[in-house]
């Protein structure tokens, strides 16, 4: 059995030792990009696990260990692996647990500490927990990532971006049941096999990889009139993860809607811009703006290939993180970054500028950035966009599934009788016209 070694500060390391014996477990956030980085992780040499449990044990581990004031998806997550360790399937003295730390000043850089504080109220403190991080925050001896496979991290991200938002437009009119789900593992295969040999890892390569996954997708028989489109916006855990969202995906789509979920290059983006803002607002040192502008650069290059490759397929395709920046001029500033910050709002305006003025806002208990730039937003944005149909639904321990699935069926009829609105006002055009 491995040792159990301590830093200085008393922090539980996890060991090479650890590396050889235990398993990581790490909490689902996009079920497509964590599953291809779980892969990447594996390849590494680590046994690693993404929970996909989805139950309401998690939400009541989570109450019995995190303070019910803190927001909702702390207390998911922390649910969610104390679930998953005294669940019986693993050894809790041969798991080790996952997560990530943004860094910057929201609490998303703090559950880790929220964490090994339940599991010493659960009694599991022998349990090591390791952060994924890009800030240098913590190392453990047994757990280091190269520079390669952060490289493999960031392709598998913008890998993971084009497959879901090519999927999502295909999902709703599949003629096959189920074809767009086996085609997403299919080109996770073709992907990952590309990576383990060491392909697929140049820009070239990603280009033409996206080609290959718009041309998989483009290949499903679809049918059907189009359905009313839907946008998902929040704060980005809720927003994405089907346990934190209460499937809302799956709701949508089973009320013949097509859901329209923006990407996470974006926020990866705003991430590293944040950076450079920094420096812009509160000063500091000019090479660190240098380099994250360096970064930028190359995401940003990525993110127009990506939507150059989907509009070459015959898909809607996102706008760029610079057409959203031109978007936020005149509602929010460049320093409100805490949480979603203004990539937020900037994401409705581009869904209502794109033809997807309807829009889900979700919105977890417990946080007070993502409360000013979703649900705040909403009445500026109305008087801006008076045919923009918004709701804001809150996601907390106590809220009832059917209750937040009824405001979205009054959403949806609201959509439905303004595009019908819409279909008559241009047939009366056209009449117009004629007589003319
Ligand atoms: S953005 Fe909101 S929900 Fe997410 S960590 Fe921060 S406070 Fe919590």
């Amino acid at each position: 059995m491995a040792q159990l070694v301590y830093d200085k500060n008393g922090r539980l390391l996890f060991t090479q030792e650890m590396k050889k014996e235990y398993t990581i477990l790490f909490p689902t956030m996009l079920p497509v990009h964590f599953g291809l980085m779980a892969r990447i992780i594996e390849a590494e040499g680590y046994k690693v696990e993404m929970l996909t449990t989805n139950h309401r044990n998690i939400v009541d581990e989570g109450l019995k260990y995190v303070h019910n004031d803190t927001c909702y998806p702390a207390l998911l997550v922390i649910g969610q692996l104390i679930d998953a360790v005294k669940s019986g399937k693993y050894d809790p003295h041969k798991v080790a647990l996952l997560i990530t730390q943004t860094g910057g000043g929201c609490r998303a850089s703090n559950y880790i500490h929220l964490l090994r504080k339940a599991l010493v109220k659960a009694g599991l403190e022998f349990v090591p927990v390791i952060s994924l991080n890009m800030s240098g925050l913590e190392h453990n001896p047994g757990f280091k990532l190269g520079l390669g496979t952060l490289r493999k991290a960031v392709f598998a991200m913008m890998y993971g971006d084009i497959i879901v938002q090519t999927a999502n437009q295909v999902r709703p009119y599949e003629v096959n049941p189920g074809q767009t789900d086996q085609t997403i593992e299919k080109v996770e295969e073709h992907l990952l096999a590309e990576m383990s040999q060491g392909k697929g890892l140049s820009f070239k390569s990603m280009v033409a990889n996206f080609d290959h996954i718009v041309a998989a997708f483009k290949a499903i028989p679809v049918a059907g009139e189009p359905k009313v489109r839907v946008g998902v916006v929040g704060e980005i855990y809720i927003k994405y993860s089907p346990l934190g969202n209460n499937n809302l995906e799956q709701f949508l789509l089973s009320e013949g809607a097509e859901p329209v979920v923006p990407g996470l290059t974006d926020f990866i983006i705003f991430k590293i811009y944040n950076r450079e803002v920094d420096v812009n607002i509160y000063g500091g040192k000019w090479v660190k703006k240098k380099a994250c502008q360096v970064l930028k650069g190359y995401v940003e290059k990525c993110q127009r290939a990506m939507i150059a490759a989907m509009k070459k397929g015959g898909f809607r395709a996102p706008g760029t993180f610079e057409d959203l920046r031109q978007l936020i001029k005149g509602y929010l500033g460049e320093g409100n970054k805490m949480g979603e910050g203004w990539l937020l709002t900037a994401e409705m305006l581009e869904l209502i500028h794109s033809g997807t003025p309807n829009i889900v806002c979700t919105q977890p208990f417990g946080c007070l950035p993502n409360h000013i730039v979703g649900k705040g937003m909403i009445r500026k944005l109305k008087d801006d966009y008076p045919y923009s149909n918004i709701v804001a639904i809150d996601y907390d321990p106590g809220a009832t599934k059917i209750n937040q699935e009824n405001r979205i069926k009054l959403m949806l009829a609201n959509a439905r009788g303004l595009a019908k609105q819409e279909a008559e006002r241009q047939q009366e055009e056209v009449r117009e016209a004629a007589h003319a």
